[in-house]
C-alpha cells in the first residue's frame, strides 16, 4: 500500500487548479444548468475564504453528480471529479487491492447509502440477469451488522436473514447460518446477497470471508457478496494484514467504506466501491439530461465532499495514516490492558479501537458521564466506548479511575 504525503502548499494548488479548470458560474457562460454557485446573501467570501482550498470548492459549488470511474460524465466540473477519480483510486487499488482501473465506485452520502446501492446493483442483477422473482432474494449478515441492511432490504423489497453471533467471541454460529439458510432456500429464496462487516459498529468485529461462504456455497450457486467497512476501512487494513474482505479476494464485489468517521471528513462522504460491469446494474437510463447518465442512488452531490477526502488522504499519505492508526490502536491497547487487570469483561477486536464493556461492570452514573453507547437501550447488555482521535490517553485514564473506585465500593 502505497499513497505519497503532499505538504500544505501543494495540496493547495492542486486543489485550486481543480477548481479553476472546472466551469465557472461567475465568469462562464452557463445559461441552461439549474446549479448556481452558494446563495450569497449568507455565502459572501472573504479574504479568508479565498485562502482556504475547501472553503473555495465549496462556495464554486460543483455537482459531482453521476459516476466519474465509469465515464465522464457532466463536463463542468471535470477539475474536481478528477480529485474524486485520485480519492476512489487511493481506495480501491491502495487500501483494498483492486487490480488497477477493475472497479468503478462514488462518494455517497454515507455508509447507508453504499450498502443500498450494494443491495440494490444486486438485486437488479439476479432480476435482469437471472430472471429471478423479488421474492427469490434473501440478504444474509449477522445480528450485529448495521441496520441500514434493514433499511436496504425493506426499499428494496429482499428479505433480510439475520444470523446469531456468538456471545462473547462475535463470531457467526455457524449451525445458525445453516439453518437459516437452509429454512430460506425451503421458503423459495434462490439469490444470496452476503453482507459481511469489516468492523461492527457495536463491537468492532471482523467476519470471516470463509467461515460464511464456506456453508453460503453449500446452498447456493447465485451470491454476491458486499463489504461493509463503513466504520473500519480506515481502520482496519492499516493494522491487520488479513485481506480475505478486500477486492484482492474474487468472492468480493463490492465494500463501503465512510470517510466521516475514523477519517473526520465532513459528513456526506460515504464511499461505494464494485468491482467493473456491476455498476451497469443501476444505470437509470431514463436520466436522460444528465451528460453521462446516472449510476447512482444520490443523484447531485456535492463536489466539496470528495474534495475534503482527497485533501485528508494527501495530507497523511499512506505512512502518516498507518502511523495515526497505530496511535489509535495503543491507546484502545492501555484502556483493554488496565479493564483486563481490574478484572472487567469486555470484547474488542485487537486491530480495532472499539472496547465493548459487560453491562454489570459498568454503573449508569458512568455511562452517562461519559456518554458511553449501549447495544439497546431498553436493557443495555453491553456499553462501548469507541477510541475516536478526541478519545485521549488522560480521558480514558480518568473513566479507569472512575471505574476503579466503583468497583472498590462495591467489594466492600
Ligand atoms: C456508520 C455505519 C454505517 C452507516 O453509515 P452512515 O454513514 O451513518 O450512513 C453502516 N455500516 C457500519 C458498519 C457503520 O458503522
Amino acid at each position: 500500500m502505497y499513497w505519497a504525503q503532499l505538504s500544505e502548499r501543494m495540496i493547495k494548488d492542486k486543489v485550486f487548479k481543480a477548481l479553476n479548470s472546472n466551469f465557472n458560474y461567475s465568469t462562464d457562460l452557463i445559461l441552461g444548468i439549474p446549479g448556481s454557485y452558494l446563495n450569497q446573501k449568507q455565502f459572501y467570501s472573504t479574504s479568508f475564504i479565498k485562502e482556504s482550498p475547501f472553503l473555495s470548492v465549496l462556495m464554486h459549488n460543483p455537482n459531482h453528480i453521476g459516476c466519474h470511474t465509469y465515464n465522464k460524465g457532466e463536463k463542468y466540473f471535470l477539475g474536481t471529479q478528477q480529485l474524486e477519480i485520485e480519492l476512489l483510486q487511493i481506495c480501491a487499488e491502495e487500501i483494498l487491492e483492486a487490480k488497477k482501473g477493475e472497479y468503478d465506485g462514488y462518494v455517497a452520502t454515507g455508509g447507508t447509502e453504499a450498502n443500498i446501492q450494494a443491495q440494490w446493483i444486486y438485486r437488479n442483477y439476479f432480476m435482469k440477469e437471472k430472471g429471478a422473482l423479488i421474492s427469490e432474494i434473501g440478504i444474509v449478515f449477522t445480528e450485529d451488522a448495521h441496520y441500514s441492511v434493514y433499511k436496504g432490504a425493506n426499499l428494496l423489497g429482499i428479505s433480510p436473514i439475520c444470523v446469531k453471533v456468538d456471545a462473547d467471541n462475535r463470531r457467526v454460529i455457524q449451525d445458525d447460518l445453516k439453518n437459516q439458510l437452509k429454512k430460506s432456500s425451503a421458503q423459495g429464496i434462490k439469490y444470496i446477497i452476503v453482507h459481511l462487516s469489516m468492523g461492527t459498529t457495536m463491537f468492532g468485529s471482523i467476519d470471516d470471508a470463509d467461515l460464511f461462504l464456506d456453508i453460503v456455497r453449500k446452498d447456493f450457486c447465485n451470491y454476491f457478496v458486499h463489504v461493509d467497512a463503513a466504520f473500519g476501512g480506515f481502520i482496519y487494513p492499516f493494522s491487520s494484514s488479513k485481506k480475505d474482505l478486500y477486492f484482492q479476494n474474487p468472492e468480493i464485489s463490492s465494500i463501503t467504506i465512510d470517510a466521516h468517521k475514523m477519517l473526520q471528513s465532513p459528513y456526506g462522504t460515504g464511499i461505494f466501491l464494485c468491482r467493473k460491469g456491476l455498476i451497469d446494474q443501476s444505470q437509470t437510463s431514463e436520466a436522460a439530461y444528465v451528460y453521462g447518465s446516472d449510476f447512482t442512488l444520490c443523484g447531485s452531490r456535492s463536489g466539496a465532499n470528495a474534495v475534503a477526502i482527497w485533501m485528508i488522504l494527501k495530507s497523511y499519505g499512506s505512512t502518516g495514516w498507518t502511523d495515526a492508526i497505530a496511535q489509535v490502536i495503543s491507546r484502545t491497547d492501555f484502556i483493554c490492558h488496565k479493564l483486563v487487570k481490574m478484572k472487567v469483561k469486555f470484547y474488542r477486536n485487537p486491530h480495532m479501537n472499539i472496547v465493548s464493556i459487560k453491562a454489570p461492570f459498568i454503573p449508569k452514573e458512568l455511562a452517562e458521564k461519559y456518554n458511553l453507547v449501549a447495544d439497546n437501550y431498553h436493557s443495555p447488555k453491553w456499553w462501548k466506548i469507541v477510541v475516536m482521535p478526541h478519545v485521549t490517553t488522560a480521558l480514558l485514564s480518568e473513566f479507569i479511575n472512575d471505574l476503579d473506585k466503583f468497583n472498590k465500593c462495591e467489594c466492600n
